[in-house]
């Protein structure tokens, strides 16, 4: 009846619509929290009785605000990225908010990449791309939360760089941000009962505090949502398709110019100019890819989108493909953000589409 509501465990003002935003409370458990009293937000509810975080998506705004407090922090910064989603994964501006403190990259999602690919390697490569964003960490961890993959070391080592500090966990929403702090809760859970949540001071934002040994506090920063990620165009069924769940197995096509891959219905990549060469594709292993010449393209895809080009599952949710051409003189990446990337060579001309939205770019490439 109009009146506002907070949630009791972090202050975030309650709200029944949005589901990744702070406060979220679903409508039965609003009734049920006015009855008892106690009303809880979903995510302090889930905290408190499953010792599990729910991710939560902040605006730009309020993430100015969060970052802010970071700077004025005296703290060690966890940067976490998906290795995946590289580019979906940059928080712009996040090297002027790191004042002087030490930040330590996390790429998650490692069980994602082929074993082939060395991890000395793969380190340098994300630091390359750190320095390119003005950020010098102090050191680059691979994990993966979901299979728990060297989440030891990652504490090891977040304990040797905090020196006595504060660490504040950052990363946009679907890195796996709350995946890797519910690893780490549960295998700090046994000590002692770890977690507290309060607001960042003059916001409405909730932050999860794990007590450290030393009266010190591993603190969650709500993830701030990118909005150029592939998941904010496909619906949920869609994404269990394109998401990638397991060790990527690369497939190389051996194309002449004015050929076309599709990537399902979800993106295109036209060879345009260049010499007989091989093209490698790294997406998630289930999902269709098929080959055409280009002077066809437009009217395979006219014609199959939606069922031999699919996902789409329903092309009506889907913005349209746009195309971004690409001059390519060192070995690189053409990426379709949180889709995958196709290696291309030296010396050839290449398009990619994607839905409109979905960043396409190239980068140096990986592997
Ligand atoms: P958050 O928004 O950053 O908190 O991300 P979530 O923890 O909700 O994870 C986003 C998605 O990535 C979910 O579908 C997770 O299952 C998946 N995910 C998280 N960590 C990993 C990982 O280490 N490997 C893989 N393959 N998937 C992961």
């Amino acid at each position: 009846d109009g009146e506002t509501l907070y949630c009791i465990g972090c202050g975030a003002q309650i709200q029944t619509t949005e589901k990744d935003k702070p406060g979220y409370t679903p409508k039965s458990a609003l009734e049920k929290g006015l009855q008892t009293g106690e009303l809880y937000c979903q995510r302090c509810f889930r905290l408190r009785h499953y010792n599990e975080i729910v991710p939560v998506g902040l605006t730009d705004d309020d993430f100015l605000k969060l970052l802010t407090q970071i700077r004025d922090a005296d703290a060690l910064i966890v940067y976490v990225v998906d290795i995946f989603d590289f580019n979906g994964s940059i928080i712009p501006g996040l090297h002027r908010f790191v004042g002087d403190n030490p930040i330590l990259m996390v790429g998650n999602k490692e069980d994602l990449l082929p074993r082939s690919l060395k991890r000395p390697k793969l380190r340098d490569w994300i630091r390359q791309r750190a320095n390119e964003q003005g950020l010098r960490p102090i050191d680059v961890a691979l994990v993966s939360a979901k299979t728990n993959h060297s989440v030891d070391q990652l504490l090891q080592k977040i304990d040797k760089y905090r020196e006595g500090r504060d660490v504040y966990i950052v990363g946009v929403t679907n890195v796996g941000k709350s995946t890797l702090i519910n690893q780490i809760i549960h295998q700090r859970t046994g000590e002692q009962n770890v977690i507290t949540t309060s607001r960042f001071p003059g916001t409405t934002l909730d932050r999860i505090e794990i007590p450290l040994d030393d009266g010190h506090s591993l603190v969650d920063t709500p993830g701030i949502i990118h909005e150029s990620q592939m998941a904010h165009f496909l619906t949920g069924k869609d994404l269990k398709i394109a998401a990638p769940q397991k060790q990527i197995k690369p497939k190389v096509f051996q194309l002449n110019d004015q050929q076309t891959i599709f990537l399902a219905g979800l993106a295109r990549f036209d060879y345009v100019r260049g010499p007989r060469t091989g093209f490698t594709v790294y997406v998630e292993n289930t999902l269709p890819l098929h080959r055409t010449k280009l002077e066809n393209a437009d009217t395979f895809y006219d014609k199959h989108v939606g069922d031999l080009l699919t996902p789409p599952a329903d092309l009506d949710q889907l913005p349209p493909l746009t195309r971004h051409e690409f001059k390519i003189t060192e070995k690189s990446d053409l990426v379709f953000e949180g889709l995958g990337w196709i290696t291309v060579p030296a010396g050839t001309v290449v398009a990619g589409y994607a839905p409109k939205g979905v960043g396409v770019l190239v980068r140096k490439a990986m592997i």
